[in-house]
């Protein structure tokens, strides 16, 4: 069928509604939202603008659905979950033209998230299988003592725009594989990937009320998943600002939490760097996405003896970046989400440019107009401007010097946020002695691209609590009990 200017050819994957126990529902109002495409302001579709009282039902469903999927083994669980694994990676064309018309990233990697968003399903399909526990032996003769890790109950997920498929299954694959139900609210900018995501569930038999969709009203939806007392986890991937509101939102009834949250990352390259690597590496970490990621890199600190070669070789790879529609043959930058995201990313070129900082590179919308913006290289930057403190969101590159190890250390760490850090060296002391130093969950030396669905992925300070990924993905969704029996060891 026709979509927004490309065709897909699974019409399953556009419902028009939110999944509620298994059943496909408009908001009780009626009441729907235009998705656009950020790249030329065109309608692709609606999504149905839910509320409170269609949360409680997605939350009185997932509670319905708990005991009996709860009940399954692991390895019931991880089947169901290979086959939805199975069923996007069949669809990954289709899931990717939905993620470019609403989201805006470039095919290439908007094909490449599907991949990516994939990997989670998979990886906690296996995980499904190794949740078990500990025997651990009694402090007193003839006890024991049994540590099993219990799904925690209905887990509550609230996404943002920037990763529309990946952030969903992050979080919905290991609540699912550890016996938890879901209800899952995308960001209203980007809900029909989400919403497909729901028809492939569907598909591959993950039982009504075990996964849910519901888009709309935020504070509704996220008062609603918050207050509920049904709802054991909350599961939040967005701003810093908007998490800690959950976060105490959610204190009246004592959830466990897992923030997920904004970041400021830095990328210093050190004088013994190879310093065609750390453009290269500098390059994958700033421009995907268009720089909305929150593992960006947002500050690169360049010693002052190897600044100008640096500034130079990454000012010669970011004139190749092709600004476009996600659609066009060879553009690898796409437009950024929306106006305002356009004007945040103004405003910190203004403020860097008024306190003394110069344009290398860009600096101005693009032609393209709307929400296209070229990719900015700033060169002379200071601590006080506003771009060492903010998330940039976007693709400006601002430089700073430094003149020593500590003093960049000190610098860098200089922020709330502890999202990713990056550096690159080429000697191992300083490799193993900064990664130590760094207030960073993240942090990756001589490479720019970090996330996969092996490592736990997460941030310290106010860039988050938990992990997503790996074994300690898990964690966030099960509940530790230790049960202590006795008389175990000699006949009464
Ligand atoms: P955001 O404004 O915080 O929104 C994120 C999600 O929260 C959206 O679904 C949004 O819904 C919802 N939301 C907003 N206000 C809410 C409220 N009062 N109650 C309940 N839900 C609410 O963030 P964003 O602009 O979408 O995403 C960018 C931010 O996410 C950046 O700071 C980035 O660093 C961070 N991020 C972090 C990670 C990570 O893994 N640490 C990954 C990706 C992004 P609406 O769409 O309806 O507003």
């Amino acid at each position: 069928m026709e979509f927004a200017g490309t065709s897909i050819k699974n019409e399953r994957l556009l419902p028009g509604a939110g999944f509620v126990g298994g059943e496909w529902r408009g908001a009780d109002s009626g009441g729907t939202v235009a998705v656009v495409n950020p790249a030329n302001g065109e309608s692709v579709g609606k999504t149905p603008m839910m509320g409170d009282a269609e949360t409680r039902r997605a939350i009185d469903a997932a509670a319905a659905a708990l005991s009996g999927w709860r009940a399954q083994t692991g390895k019931e669980r991880a089947a169901v979950l290979r086959e939805w694994h199975r069923l996007i990676l069949e669809n990954a064309e289709d899931l990717a033209r939905i993620m470019t018309a609403e989201q805006g990233k470039p095919l290439a990697e908007a094909r490449g998230e599907i991949a990516y968003g994939a990997s989670f399903v998979e990886w906690f399909a296996e995980e499904a299988k190794r949740c078990g526990g500990e025997i651990v032996p009694g402090v007193r003769r003839n006890t024991q003592i049994r540590v099993t890790r219990e799904a925690a109950g209905v887990a509550a997920m609230i996404t943002p725009w920037n990763f529309p498929v990946a952030m969903i299954t992050r979080k919905a694959a290991p609540a699912l594989a550890a016996g938890c139900t879901a209800v899952v609210k995308p960001a209203l900018l980007t809900p029909l990937c989400a919403l497909a995501l729901a028809a492939l569930a569907e598909d591959a038999k993950i039982p009504p009320g075990v996964f849910n969709v519901v888009t709309g009203d935020s504070a509704k939806i996220g008062g609603e998943m918050c207050a509920n007392p049904a709802v054991r986890v909350l599961s939040f991937t967005g701003s810093t600002e908007v998490g800690k509101k959950l976060a105490a939102a959610c204190a009246p009834t004592v959830k466990k939490l897992a923030l997920e949250l904004g970041g400021n990352a830095p990328f210093i390259v050190f004088p013994d760097a190879d310093l065609d690597l750390a453009a290269q590496q500098a390059m994958l970490c700033k421009f995907r996405n268009s720089g909305q990621t929150c593992v960006c890199a947002n500050r690169f600190y360049a010693h002052e003896s190897v600044r100008d070669s640096f500034v130079e070789k990454l000012a010669r790879e970011m004139r190749s970046l092709k600004v476009g529609d996600g659609f066009g043959e060879g553009v690898n930058q796409g437009p950024l989400i929306n106006k305002e995201a356009v004007e945040k990313v103004r405003a910190h070129i203004a403020d860097a440019t008024g306190k003394g900082a110069k344009v290398v590179v860009g600096g101005e919308a693009h032609e393209l107009g709307g929400c296209f913006f070229q990719p900015t290289l700033l060169c002379g930057m200071r601590d006080d401007m506003l771009a060492t403190r903010e998330e940039v969101f976007g693709p400006v590159a601002p430089v700073y010097d430094f003149q020593s190890e500590e003093e960049v250390v000190a610098r860098v760490n200089d922020t709330p946020y502890g999202l990713a850090a990056y550096f690159c060296t080429e000697d191992l002391g300083r490799a193993m002695r900064v990664s130590a130093s760094l207030e960073a969950g993240i942090v990756g030396v001589n490479e720019g691209i970090i996330s996969c669905e092996v490592a736990p992925f997460g941030g310290v300070k106010e860039s988050g609590i938990g992990r997503e990924g790996a074994r300690e993905g898990m964690d966030e969704y099960t509940e530790i009990k230790y049960t202590l029996i006795g008389y175990c060891g000699e006949a009464r």
